[in-house]
């Protein structure tokens, strides 16, 4: 059995970055009440780590940023890498809290285009509805539509001027259609793509695996860029994906007679548990006995 570690993997720039920022506040400011707002990945190993440095987690599927705001009062807030939209950050500073920003630099980039096409056109801004992202962009100006799918296209009026942008982490295997349908209606819209480097490298990696027979992909199932990453796995022709949590998650029947299982883990994936997967099957590779650790801990970095 070959194990094929794929590269590049795991925890991108903007995702270490938010980790450290929120680590570095935990620890200057012993006692102070620090919340940060929303997930700050999709990762239980990674909030676990960081509700153990005391910070608390602001999240409500069902609620806006502006929301959940309101169940802040005191201290530190948080902003994720995600990014959020000028009315989070006017209201956060109202409300006296000190405002620290994890916001990923790509996010800030497109933030920053979308803000300047907004001075004189409209932006469509290809993005999953109630995603953190999409939210702070969209709520960046009323010139902003937000397109999560094509028929979000049939509400919109005639429009002049305008940008088609999107979420930084869509999937590479998605978004031409999306655009496509944009341009049937708004033909002379300028495209500035803004899929991150990190998140389409690591998809082209999974893309371009050859003769593997089975698939693991190392994240949570609410990690939209690891599930995106399995589902590329699956649209590429690799007979069996699987997504799993750690090393944990791991049954014998998915590894079971494979000649070629390939490792891949989302940007939200502390390297660590990908790392325990790979060991793992190394050790089953040349043993052949199955038998799973009964505690899985991880770093945050
Ligand atoms: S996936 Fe891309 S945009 Fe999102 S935090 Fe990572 S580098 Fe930044």
């Amino acid at each position: 059995m070959e194990i094929i570690s794929v590269i590049p993997r795991g925890y991108c720039q903007g995702v270490v970055r938010a980790i450290r920022t929120a680590r570095k506040t935990a620890e200057e400011n012993p006692g102070k009440t620090i919340s940060m707002l929303g997930m700050i990945v999709h990762n239980r190993y990674v909030v676990e780590a960081c509700r153990d440095l005391g910070i608390r987690f602001i999240e409500d599927p069902g609620k806006t940023r502006t929301e959940l705001l309101d169940e802040i009062d005191e201290g530190i807030v948080i902003f994720t890498a995600h990014g959020v939209s000028d009315e989070v950050r006017q209201k956060a500073a109202a409300k006296g809290l000190t405002i620290v920003d994890a916001t990923c630099p790509d996010v800030i980039r497109t933030h920053e285009l979308v803000r300047e096409h907004c001075r004189h056109g409209d932006v469509l801004y290809i993005g999953k509805k109630n995603h953190p992202e999409a939210e702070g962009t969209a709520g960046l100006s009323d010139r902003v539509h937000l397109i999560s799918s094509v028929s979000d296209l049939d509400d919109l009026p005639a429009l002049e001027n305008v940008m088609i942008t999107n979420q930084t982490t869509l999937s590479i295997l998605d978004i031409g259609q999306i655009i496509d349908a944009c341009l049937e209606k708004y033909p002379d819209a300028v495209i500035s793509q803004e899929i991150c480097n990190a998140t389409r490298i690591r998809q082209e990696a999974v893309m371009n695996l050859k003769d593997t027979d089975c698939l693991l992909v190392v994240g949570d199932t609410r990690s939209n860029n690891s599930r995106q990453l399995a589902e590329i796995g699956r649209r590429s022709g690799i007979p069996e994906t699987w997504l799993i949590g750690s090393v944990e998650d791991l049954k014998e029947e998915m590894i079971k007679n494979k000649n070629r299982i390939a490792v891949t883990s989302g940007s939200s994936t502390p390297n660590e548990l990908t790392s325990q997967v790979i060991s793992f099957l190394k050790e089953y590779a040349e043993t052949g006995k199955f038998i799973l650790p009964e505690t899985v801990r991880c770093a945050l970095l």
